[in-house]
């Protein structure tokens, strides 16, 4: 596994080649335009998903956004699994126990950084225009088949990211 830009796994690499990374930069440049074009609805769906990563240098930020101290968040608030991933507890109903009544965030700016990234700079979906933009028989629809399209944000990138496929392929092809 490899880190693009010091934090997208990728996984089944040992090394990112500069072709690859030229490739990769053109799949992050999409899915950047996506996430300054579509700002987030605030429908809180992605608050439910289970697999919020905190990343252990984010720990203190996060707690320290909490108001508990360390001990407690890392006993109460995450638990870590078998490959030390740290991942937030959730209570019963699913929701994350940051999110507010109103559907905010109320750890806002110091959320961990999945969040800041979902959906549009996570490493799934860029890993799936890098696909398509390398592969001229690739069906991005076909690759983000996985996006539940009732969500605000997935709803709007299925709208657009044949689109974006088609001028980075083209822009590629150009240079
Ligand atoms: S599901 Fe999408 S639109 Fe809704 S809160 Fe999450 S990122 Fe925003
Ligand atoms: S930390 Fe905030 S943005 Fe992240 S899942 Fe919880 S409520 Fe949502």
């Amino acid at each position: 596994m490899v880190l693009y830009r010091g934090k997208y796994e990728l996984d089944g690499l040992a090394a990112i080649s500069p072709e690859m990374e030229k490739d990769r930069d053109l799949a992050y440049d999409i899915c950047q335009s996506l996430r300054d074009e579509l700002p987030c609805e605030m429908c809180g769906r992605c608050c439910h998903q289970p697999n919020i990563i905190v990343r252990p240098e984010e720990v203190d930020r996060v707690a320290t956004a909490a108001g508990v101290d360390l001990y407690t968040f890392m006993t109460q608030y995450v638990y870590q699994t078998g490959d030390g991933r740290i991942l937030f507890n959730k209570p019963k109903d699913g929701a994350c126990r940051f999110l507010g009544k109103d559907n905010r965030c109320t750890i806002w700016k110091d959320r961990p950084q999945i969040c800041d990234d979902f959906p549009y700079m996570v490493s799934m979906l860029m890993s799936r225009v890098y696909l398509a933009l390398t592969n001229p028989e690739a069906d991005i629809m076909k690759l983000i088949d996985y996006m539940d399209d009732t969500w605000p944000c997935t709803r709007d990138i299925k709208a657009r990211i044949a689109g974006l496929v088609e001028e980075g392929r083209n822009k590629r092809n150009s240079c």
